[in-house]
């Protein structure tokens, strides 16, 4: 059982507004829990609708100078934000695990990822750049301008406390906007830390804040009317709801949801290879990764030798606290998130065996000593679509396999089923791979890549239940989403001189 920790010994994580760490109003809170002992570290507000106010005016006060800063020191700012992040990156991969309770060298390598639309968005000077027509008509020229749409917020989920909400807000600034994040309640420090960053970066008071909290917080975003654009990434149901409350408030928004990501593997790929890659995309993180591969679709007769490597490899991963080494190797898997979250993935292996799938390995057998929210890998064999287990999101450590007879019918499957994020082929023919790139109805693909996440520069986004709205994030889809289209049209009697100078002029 969970130990209890006496509440007064437990600091409290405070909201940053306008600059600084400043208590909530709201007397609602929840406790932030150590997944790898149970215990409860810290508490967190759950801003109310003044507090979600409070921060959005200083990001309202803020705007106007942000906006009319040179995109050429926005973006320095982000450089230094960049250096800054990848000098706490051991810091930052410290509190994701002990929030979330993946393994270090996971956190870290998410960190990463994040850092990569910093990155990206440090380009914005040539990112927004507009069109110009000379002469559309006698004396007239037209040009278009990218501008900002003022306060936008991000609400993001519990698996990645750095890079989703990296995702959003560094493309968000980039282009002028000023930000209030709100992250999963589960996991709130690191964006503090990051907060705290992007004011040593130089970052004017009020252009990002974070407010903490639960639907009363996240329906304070939705309804205020000064917030003019919602980005979200969370659960399918929230985001339909997110969708749509804010579409109706008249805001912009792209809310990504959940995934079931199916990999193929045919008769012709190289088992030992294909297996490695899907233990890893499969409990990696737990499988608490909307990109895992959470159903294999196996061709014809590759399912017997590679359910065979699958059980193997799964019933030799090392799992344990994500901080903790075993003959100095870090673990492959840490804990769930929550005591809750542990019992619903579990309730899904008890589930799947009562609809009749073979269970090939029980991961509710997994035993620790301590009151970690530790749940073993389970793999499944002979899961058929009608069953709980493929059609829900499971989250965890749970792998199912599918048999199919051709690559037709594990396509069919696929562009079927309700969620549509990230999918992989995994096979030696470049026919059977073009095929399937061309053929699936899946936001992002892999051929004998396991975990497709696109690189910053491009943008992220499933198809389907998995993203509600018109634009993914970052990449250019992510500059179009936190910018409006302008054009204008001018005529002049004539031309104005332009002053002399004798020296190099500077813009920036
Ligand atoms: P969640 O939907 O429970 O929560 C996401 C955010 O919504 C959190 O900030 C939470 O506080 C808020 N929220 C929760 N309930 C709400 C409600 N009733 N009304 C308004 N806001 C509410 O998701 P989670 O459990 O934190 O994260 C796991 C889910 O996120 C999985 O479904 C996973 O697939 C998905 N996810 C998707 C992507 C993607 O890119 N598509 C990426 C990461 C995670």
């Amino acid at each position: 059982m969970n130990k209890p920790v006496e509440l007064k010994a437990v600091p409290s994580v405070a909201l940053w507004i306008d600059g600084k760490q400043k208590p909530a109003t709201s007397t609602r809170a929840g406790d932030i829990t150590n997944p790898a002992t149970g215990q409860i570290t810290r508490r967190v507000p759950f801003c109310n609708a003044a507090d979600i106010d409070a921060a959005v005016q200083a990001a309202q006060r803020a705007f106007p100078g942000w906006r009319d800063t040179p995109a050429l020191r926005r973006a320095r700012i982000l450089m230094r934000f960049r250096e800054l992040l990848d000098a706490n990156k051991d810091e930052l991969a410290r509190l994701i695990t002990a929030e979330h309770g993946k393994t270090l060298a996971d956190a870290a390598g998410s960190v990463q990822r994040g850092v990569e639309v910093v990155e990206f968005a440090m380009g914005i000077p040539h990112l927004v750049k507009g069109e110009y027509s000379e002469e559309v008509g006698t004396g007239v020229d037209c040009h278009s301008v990218r501008q900002p749409l003022g306060v936008c917020a991000g609400i993001t989920p519990f698996n990645f406390p750095v890079m989703v909400p990296l995702w959003m807000f560094p493309v968000a600034l980039a282009c002028g906007n000023t930000f209030v994040l709100k992250p999963s309640e589960k996991v709130p420090s690191a964006s503090m830390l990051m907060a705290d960053l992007l004011k040593q970066a130089g970052l004017p008071d009020g252009v990002f804040n974070v407010v903490h909290g639960d639907k009363e917080a996240v329906d304070g975003l939705l309804n205020h009317p000064g917030v003019k654009a919602i980005s979200f990434v969370g659960s399918t149901p929230i985001a339909k709801y997110i969708y749509e409350t804010a579409a109706k408030n008249g805001k912009r928004v792209q809310a990504l949801g959940g995934a079931k990501n199916h990999a193929v593997v045919l008769p012709d790929a190289d088992f030992e290879f294909t297996a490695d890659a899907l233990i890893g995309a499969a409990y990696g993180s737990a499988g608490e990764r909307c990109m895992a591969i959470s159903a294999v679709v196996a061709v014809g007769e590759a399912a017997d030798p590679l359910i065979a490597k699958l059980k193997d490899k799964a019933s030799k991963l090392k799992i344990g606290a994500g901080d903790s080494k075993v003959d100095g190797k870090e673990m492959d898997m840490g804990p769930l998130v929550s005591r809750v979250h542990r019992a619903k993935v579990a309730a899904y292996v008890d589930k799947g065996v009562a609809e009749g799938a073979k269970l090939v390995l029980d991961g509710r057998t997994f035993k620790t000593a301590g009151d970690g929210f530790f749940l073993g890998a389970s793999l499944f064999d002979n899961v058929t679509p009608e069953m709980t287990i493929y059609k829900d999101e499971i989250f965890g450590p749970v792998l199912i396999v599918l048999r199919v007879k051709s690559l037709d019918e594990a396509i069919a499957m696929i562009n079927a089923n309700q969620y549509a994020n990230g999918t992989a082929v995994f096979t030696r023919s470049g026919g059977a791979a073009r095929k399937f790139e061309r053929e699936i109805e899946v936001g992002m693909v892999g051929v004998n890549v396991p975990i497709p996440v696109p690189i910053a520069f491009y943008s992220f986004g499933g198809w389907r239940n998995s993203l509600f709205g018109d634009q993914h994030v970052h990449g250019m889809e992510g500059v179009r989403f936190y910018t409006r289209n302008k054009v204008v049209t001018t005529r002049w009697p004539d031309a104005n001189a332009l002053p002399q100078g004798f020296n190099m002029p500077t813009l920036g």
